[in-house]
């Protein structure tokens, strides 16, 4: 299929692929061999640093600098943590990862510590996610017993500990500085920045904290090299990406595609076979809950970081939930508000207020009441919320859905002042 590009997904369709066994007998640790026996600590930060590589849990930043941003002259600890906290609506990508290959993550946090120089790394996983947890956990174990964790990893004198912890449920806890608190115990709280976490992180170390993805992706950097990754994908957009589709599309599914290569449009209608039903396609949201809405006439977009951004959405966590003619965009959107509002953690008062506000006016839309002017409310709370008014990114992802549909489907709107869903819900045959 044109643009498919399985690096984090090569070994999942092997039987029995989250074992060590199996997972050695297609290459596991053979990156990490590789580093220990060739490579200085900085080298590695070097290779993945000219790689490109970009984080792949939504914010898109560049590996690379962030390891660079890691003090190493300073007596605290340094600690890796992989945020598996995998809690964006319609997203799954990591999830396979932790349950077919939870050796490449390993090696991959592996060759970040190495990396960064530290001797202490943590898996955070969502507390939902029990097959991931209990593979991951037995994973790491074969790891220790195998030697590839703990002391003097494969004799090369290198030591690193890898403990798991599994969250509670709660959606903050996926923001970074919102999962260290809580893996120091705490209610999971985001911290004001700076300082970020690579200078004040867990325990107040230095720390590096990757989305599972991106850990996964470093094992075939290191062992192909970074001009390889670099000539994958596109400018500012290197390797592949495992966009996680969902929704009315015949064929939904995992599908790891080379960045840049593939539009919306074809990966819809190519690799997932168009729409159910043969309908005809609504909308798109392109990177999890938090990313606008895209209409029909704007899929002709290759899925790169920059080409998303130019349209107006995000890549996000290449989550796409797919909207069949069928849906009720309000109630869509009103779904999307209830769990932004629900999962505030409260801190910042835009944010508290704001997301409850929204929801109580959708809620208006959707039974009746609304008045015309609550669509002009509701953009006008939005925008008192945005644009760096909080502490973290979740105000910002909640406006997202509710001011792109307004601005695009702003008669569906109109259609349910006063009287509510004029669809009487059937428009609305997939529950969210
Ligand atoms: Fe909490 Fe919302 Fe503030 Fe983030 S923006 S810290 S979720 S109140």
């Amino acid at each position: 299929m044109k643009g498919e590009l399985r690096i984090t997904t090569a070994r999942v369709d092997h039987p029995r692929s989250f074992t060590l066994e199996v997972a050695t007998q297609h290459g596991a640790y053979s990156a990490l061999r590789k580093a220990l026996k060739e490579y200085k600590p900085d080298e590695v930060m070097e290779v993945v640093k000219k790689s490109g590589l970009r984080g792949r849990g939504g914010a898109g930043f560049f590996a690379g600098m962030k390891w660079g941003f890691v003090p190493k002259n300073i007596p605290k600890p340094r600690y890796v943590v992989c945020n598996a906290d995998e809690g964006e609506p319609g997203t799954f990508k990591d999830r396979i990862i932790l349950e077919r290959d939870p050796h490449l993550l390993i090696e991959g946090i592996l060759l970040a510590a190495y990396a960064v120089e530290s001797h202490q790394a943590y898996i955070y996983i969502r507390g939902e996610y029990a097959l991931p947890i209990q593979r991951v956990s037995e994973a790491v174990e074969e790891a220790y017993r195998a030697g590839y964790l703990g002391k003097n990893i494969l004799g090369s004198g290198f030591d690193c500990d890898l403990g798991v912890y599994a969250g509670a449920g709660a959606y903050i806890c996926g923001e970074e500085t919102g999962l260290l608190d809580s893996l120091e115990g705490k209610r999971g709280h985001p911290r004001l920045k700076p300082p970020f976490p690579a200078v004040v992180g867990l325990y107040g170390g230095p720390t590096v904290i990757n989305n599972v993805e991106t850990l996964s992706t470093i094992p075939a950097i290191v062992e192909k090299g970074a001009d390889w990754f670099a000539s994958t994908g596109v400018n500012n957009s290197t390797g592949s990406r495992i966009f996680g589709v969902s929704g009315h599309v015949k064929k939904p599914g995992l599908y790891e595609i080379e960045m840049g290569k593939v539009t919306y449009r074809e990966l819809i209608y190519d690799y997932c076979g168009g729409i159910r039903n043969d309908r005809k396609l609504k909308a798109v949201i392109p990177g999890g809950a938090s990313t606008s809405f895209l209409t029909e006439d704007e899929l002709d977009v290759p899925m790169d970081f920059d080409s998303i951004q130019k349209a107006g959405s995000m890549m996000g966590s290449s989550a796409v939930t797919v909207l069949d003619e069928t849906t009720c965009i309000v109630h869509a959107a009103l779904i999307l508000s209830r769990f932004f509002a629900h999962e505030s953690c409260g801190q910042c008062t835009p944010c508290r207020e704001g997301t409850h506000w929204i929801y109580g006016i959708m809620e208006r839309f959707e039974k009746g009441g609304a008045k015309k002017e609550d669509i002009d409310l509701l953009e006008d709370i939005c925008s008192q919320m945005g644009g760096g008014r909080t502490i973290c990114a979740l105000a910002d992802g909640a406006i997202n859905p509710i001011l792109s549909s307004i601005h695009k489907f702003r008669d569906e709107y109109e259609a349910h002042v006063e009287k509510g869903c004029p669809y009487g819900g059937k428009l609305c045959e997939v529950p969210w």
